[in-house]
């Protein structure tokens, strides 16, 4: 299965936010990391309850380590909505998770995001026109009508927007199956995006929908580089898009290690081709991951297939039990666009609140917010 070259497109959200990207002030540079501490310390103090730190499972150890609470982004999201006294929420994670927060935060609340040029490669390969000139392809196919768009919460606020406006809705790599089990119930195709992957494996493995019923859809192509008869064929139609840190992991890399570590156990995020989730023993979500590798008896030996920053911390934390976990990615995968947060930005950021300074929010367009809330609403009454 080849990737092909990444190159990043913005959507026009992103392209104002890289606009009005304050850049780091030359003072924030260089500082020593105990001294960081101890004025990020100071600054939380300063700001008590009016702020809420949120860090991404894939940040780095020095940003995590100041959280408030850690998880996926949709466990991040949540919880914005329980902490309705914080006027601030500093986001350490990347773009589009920053605005999922923002759509679900409340008016006088405030999401920052570090470093604005923290983005995602996959959520970058859905831009709102593309996805508008997918679905005007569809409609011209006389398909649009037949089909209800999902999208991963890895995507632009705008296509999420896009998709709760069209009467569909947004899913995680938790809930992906039952998503798309709503979906089909609706009508009798779906379009997914931005994530080829997660929606070919959530399919197949989870659902047992045959290879042969899934089309990809190449937003570079005129029609999608598809025929009629094939979207007609298919029931799931897969947007070409990809995470580049998840889609370095392959069936090599697991014949490896179970070649060095006999008896070891793989477990992989469901973002990695399809044939490495085939070779491995088990996929699930960041949450779930770190679920079943805890629940792991001592003496076991776990090869963890996602980001680095995340294995590491999993390998220390379940050590003492006896538990050994090692990277599937000999090299570790990472997300380098979410290593852009530092905590040079975490303090720069933190010490312009304490002065009534807001610096690189993150603020979705009313419309937006309004129809993602109705695609996020949706996905939290589908069980
Ligand atoms: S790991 Fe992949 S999907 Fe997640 S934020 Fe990084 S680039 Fe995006």
């Amino acid at each position: 299965m080849t990737t092909g070259t990444y190159l990043p497109v913005l959507n026009e959200v992103e392209k104002a936010s890289i606009r009005e990207r304050q850049p780091l002030p030359e003072r924030y540079l260089g500082l020593p990391d105990d001294e960081m501490a101890a004025r990020i310390a100071a600054a939380r103090a300063t700001l008590g309850d009016r702020l809420v730190i949120l860090g991404h499972h894939y940040q780095r150890d020095e940003v995590i380590r100041f959280a408030d609470y850690t998880g996926d982004s949709f466990k991040l999201s949540r919880e914005v909505a329980k902490h309705p006294d914080a006027e601030y929420i500093v986001f350490c994670g990347v773009h589009f998770m920053a605005e999922s927060a923002d759509v679900l935060a409340l008016p006088h609340q405030k999401v920052i995001l570090p470093d604005l040029a923290a983005g995602c490669s996959m959520a970058d390969m859905a831009p709102a026109d593309e996805l508008a000139i997918c679905w005007s392809e569809l409609e011209q196919m006389g398909m649009a009508s037949r089909t209800v768009p999902v999208t991963y919460i890895n995507s632009a606020a705008a296509i999420k927007s896009f998709v709760g406006e069209q009467g569909g809705t947004v899913c995680t790599s938790s809930n992906a199956a039952a998503v798309l089990a709503w979906g089909w119930e609706q009508k009798e195709k779906i379009l997914f995006l931005p994530d080829q992957h997660l929606g070919r494996n959530t399919a197949y493995f989870r659902m047992g929908v045959p290879l042969d019923r899934m089309v990809v859809w190449d937003p570079k192509q005129p029609f999608g580089g598809l025929t009629r008869e094939q979207v007609e064929a298919a029931r799931l139609i897969l947007w070409k898009g990809h995470c580049s840190v998840h889609v370095r992991f392959s069936a090599k890399q697991i014949a490896l290690v179970r070649q060095q570590h006999p008896g070891v156990r793989v477990i992989v995020h469901p973002e990695v081709p399809f044939e490495v989730v085939e070779a491995a023993d088990d996929s699930g979500s960041t949450e779930y991951i770190l679920s079943q590798v805890r629940a792991g008896a001592p003496g076991s030996v776990w090869a963890v297939g996602t980001e680095v920053h995340l294995v590491h911390r999993l390998a220390d934390e379940v050590a003492p039990h006896g538990i050994t976990v090692l990277s599937l990615d000999a090299l570790g995968c990472l997300c380098s666009t979410m290593f852009r947060v530092s905590p040079n930005h975490l303090l720069w950021v933190l010490e312009g609140l304490v002065d009534g300074q807001v610096y690189n929010q993150v603020a979705v367009p009313e419309h937006q917010i309004r129809w993602g809330r109705v695609a996020l609403d949706r996905m939290l009454a589908i069980h």
